[in-house]
């Protein structure tokens, strides 16, 4: 058994871009410490792969140059409908597009060049017990700090742990993702719904074209597997057919994961300051999950940097400070994404919704501008 006891100021669970944001700014601070990330890096992960331009400034403080990493700037968003009626308009703030496998491994090597360590371990309890966090690994070691952040995802084995309400219920929503070469437009992200579902498809680096689609079991599971689905659902949308039949798969298998939830979370449990997913996810339709991330890690660095520095008195005005932050941030966020899924899941109120788009095309930019957010501040 090891017990680390020695100086860490921060332990961060989980190493996605929430949990090495945190890292690499509270290690920039000159605070110790500490991330443990279950899977080694770099590893593909289910995701749009499409960021909102408003990280870029953080990022920039964080030294990660996303575009020398080959990131393609994104500054159009195409949206079609199972009917196939379309609409296209230029992103105000736009963004740009990276897979996570090179993202996270980029900040990953960041994170330890800042004198981070990783640990690559399954965390399976945290207990807080007079003022200090108690983590235990799969592998049974033994952490102690002052400060835990929780950055474990949308869902983990820790927040059954931590008895958190959203795990109690079933989820009925699904996502495959992979990539593909072929022909796509750099600057384009595009959406286009389907049946029970809609597909994310944009560049990323080395040429890749990222296609990610959520849907429900509902709709999934009247069909034997992945590729019928494919063909019998998505394919009744002209723009993914073509996608599907004239590109070549990069991925021997699609990637995929079930259980994904959108019930509300509370941003800080047992005292764990919590980030990214860990705190709330939003639907993925909005492509706004990782800059809302890397913000809760900037949002979450800055009130930990005070208490630890002694400018925050007490705990509980650390957490305060976070949650009331948290919420003024991304309540309204959430809501219109809420609210904007809602919109797509049913067939006829999308084909309504893109007669009224189509009418006002302000309108769509108004939406997307109140998913995206304004540029963060650098530090
Ligand atoms: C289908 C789909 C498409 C999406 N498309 C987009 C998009 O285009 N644009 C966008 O901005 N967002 C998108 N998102 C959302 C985005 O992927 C997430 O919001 C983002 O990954 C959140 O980052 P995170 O750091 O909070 O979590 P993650 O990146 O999931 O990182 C959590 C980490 O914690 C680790 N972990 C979990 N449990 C433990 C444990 N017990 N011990 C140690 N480590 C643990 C995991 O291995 C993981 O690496 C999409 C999501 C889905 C599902």
């Amino acid at each position: 058994m090891n017990i680390q006891t020695s100086k860490i100021d921060v332990l961060i669970i989980g190493g996605g871009l929430a949990g090495l944001s945190s890292a690499i700014h509270l290690a920039k601070h000159k605070f110790s410490v500490v991330v443990i990330e279950k899977n080694s890096y770099p590893k593909h992960k289910v995701c749009g792969e499409y960021i909102s331009n408003e990280v870029i400034p953080y990022l920039n403080y964080l030294d990660i140059g996303v575009f020398d990493l080959g990131a393609k700037k994104i500054s159009k968003f195409e949206l079609t409908t199972t009917k196939n009626k379309q609409i296209k308009v230029n992103l105000g703030l736009g963004g740009f597009g990276i897979s996570r496998f090179c993202l996270d491994e980029a900040m990953a090597k960041k994170a330890v060049e800042n004198g981070v360590q990783i640990i690559e371990d399954n965390v399976i309890d945290i207990k807080f017990i007079n003022d200090e966090f108690f983590v235990t690994t799969k592998t049974n070691q033994k952490f102690i700090s002052k400060i835990a952040i929780g950055a474990f995802g949308k869902r983990s084995n820790l927040d059954v742990e931590l008895h958190r309400t959203f795990i109690k219920k079933k989820s009925p929503y699904l996502a495959v993702k992979t990539h593909v070469k072929g022909d796509f437009p750099d600057d384009l992200v595009a959406l286009h719904n389907f049946q029970g579902g809609y597909c994310g498809v944009s560049k990323v680096e080395d040429g890749n074209i990222n296609v990610c689609y959520i849907t429900n079991f509902e709709a999934f599971k009247k069909h034997k597997d992945i590729e019928t689905f494919q063909k019998k659902v998505l394919f009744k949308n002209n723009k993914l057919k073509a996608i599907f039949e004239n590109t070549e798969p990069v991925f021997k298998t699609p990637l995929t994961i079930s259980q994904i939830s959108f019930e509300t979370k509370q941003p800080v449990e047992n005292h764990v300051i919590m980030c990214g997913d860990t705190a709330g996810m939003i639907h993925p339709l909005c492509g706004n999950g990782m800059s809302m991330a890397i913000r809760s890690a900037q949002i979450a660095s800055h009130v930990i940097i005070a208490y630890l520095q002694g400018k925050t008195a007490t705990r509980h005005d650390l957490e305060q400070q976070y949650h009331k932050q948290w919420n003024a941030t991304f309540k309204n966020r959430l809501k219109t994404g809420h609210f904007v899924a809602a919109l797509f899941n049913k067939e006829q109120l999308a084909e309504m919704s893109m007669v009224i788009l189509n009418w006002f095309p302000g309108l769509l930019s108004h939406i997307i501008k109140r998913t995206h957010g304004k540029p963060m501040k650098a530090e």
